[in-house]
C-alpha cells in the first residue's frame, strides 16, 4: 500500500536478491528502474516485473566500474519520472573467497563498484530525493560490521558503507533534510552466487533470498535505521562483538571449514 505508485530505483536487479526485491516491488505496483551488467538478464526480470504487476518497469544496463554509469542511471530516472522515492544500493562485483593474495588493484576496482558508485549514486539522486522526502536502502553485510577471514576486499568496501551512511545519516538530521538511510546488515543469504562462492567453506545454513528481500523492501518504507536479518544470528553476532569481541572471533574462526580453502 505504501509503495503503490512510488518510483524505485534497484541496483543489481538482474540476480540474487535484486531480483527478488524487483518481484516484490513489482508485486506492490511500484514504478522500477533496475539496473546491472547483463542485458539479457535484466529483460527478463522486467517482462516478470511487468507480468507481476508493476506500475512500469525498464532498465539501464552498464557496469558501475565505469565511473559516470551511476549518473546515467539516475539521469534516466529524472528523464523518464522526473522524480524519485526510493534509491535500493545493492550490486556488488565479483571478488574471491580465499586468503588476501595481495592484489590492491582488485581492491581499488571493488572500491569503485561496491563503495564509490553507492557515492556516486546517493549524489546524483539527492535533490530528487529531497524533493520527495524519499528513502536511501543500502545493502551491506555482517563482513561490513565484523571482520570475517577470506574476504578482506569485499568486507573493507562494507565497512566504507557503514563509515560514509552512517556519517550522512546525522548531517541529513542535522539539517532537517527528511530523506531515511536504511542500513541493511545481512547474514548468509541463498543467492546462487554467495552459495558458489562459499557453500564448501562454511559451517552455516544460508537464510532465504526471498525473504530477505521483503525484510530489506520493510524496513526502507518504514524508514528504519538498520535491517538485522537473518534478526536473530545479526543481532545476537553484534552483542557478542560488544562484549566479547575475542571470543566471537574464534567463534566466527571456527565456523570455516578451513581445509577446504585451497590457497
Ligand atoms: P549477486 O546475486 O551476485 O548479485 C549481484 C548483482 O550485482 C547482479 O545483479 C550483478 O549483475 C550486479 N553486478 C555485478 N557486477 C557489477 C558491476 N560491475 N556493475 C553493476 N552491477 C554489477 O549478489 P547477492 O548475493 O544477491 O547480494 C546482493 C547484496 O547483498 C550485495 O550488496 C551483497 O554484499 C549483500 N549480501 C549478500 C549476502 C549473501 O550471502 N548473498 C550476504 C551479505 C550481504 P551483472 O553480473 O549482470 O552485472
Amino acid at each position: 500500500e505504501m509503495l503503490r505508485g512510488k518510483r524505485v530505483i534497484v541496483t543489481g536487479a538482474s540476480s540474487g536478491i535484486g531480483e527478488q526485491m524487483a518481484y516484490h516491488l513489482a508485486r506492490m505496483e511500484t514504478h522500477l528502474l533496475l539496473t546491472a551488467r547483463t542485458e539479457a538478464k535484466l529483460q527478463k526480470v522486467v517482462e516478470r516485473c511487468l507480468e507481476l504487476g508493476a506500475a512500469s518497469a525498464g532498465y539501464v544496463s552498464g557496469s558501475m566500474e565505469d565511473t559516470t554509469f551511476p549518473d546515467v542511471v539516475v539521469k534516466e530516472a529524472e528523464n523518464t519520472w522526473g522524480g524519485l522515492d526510493m534509491l535500493i544500493l545493492n550490486h556488488i562485483a565479483y571478488s574471491y573467497f580465499n586468503y588476501f593474495d595481495g592484489d590492491v588493484g582488485h581492491v581499488r576496482k571493488l572500491l569503485e563498484i561496491n563503495f564509490l558508485s553507492y557515492v556516486a549514486m546517493t549524489v546524483s539522486a539527492l535533490p530528487m530525493l529531497k524533493e520527495s522526502n524519499g528513502s536511501i536502502v543500502v545493502i551491506s553485510s555482517m563482513a561490513g560490521e565484523i571482520g570475517t577471514p577470506f574476504t578482506a576486499p569485499y568486507t573493507a568496501t562494507k565497512f566504507a558503507l557503514e563509515g560514509f551512511f552512517s556519517s550522512l545519516r546525522h548531517e541529513f538530521i542535522m539539517e532537517k533534510v527528511n530523506v531515511s538511510i536504511t542500513l541493511c546488515v545481512l547474514g548468509y543469504i541463498d543467492t546462487e552466487n554467495a552459495v558458489r562462492a562459499v557453500s564448501h567453506a562454511v559451517r552455516d545454513k544460508p537464510a532465504p533470498k526471498e525473504e530477505c528481500a521483503l525484510e530489506i523492501i520493510k524496513s526502507g518504507v518504514l524508514r528504519q535505521r538498520e535491517l538485522h536479518y537473518p534478526p536473530w544470528l545479526v543481532g545476537n553476532l553484534l552483542l557478542l562483538q560488544a562484549i566479547a569481541p575475542d571470543f566471537l572471533d574464534s567463534l566466527i574462526r571456527g565456523n570455516y571449514k578451513v581445509e577446504n580453502i585451497k590457497r
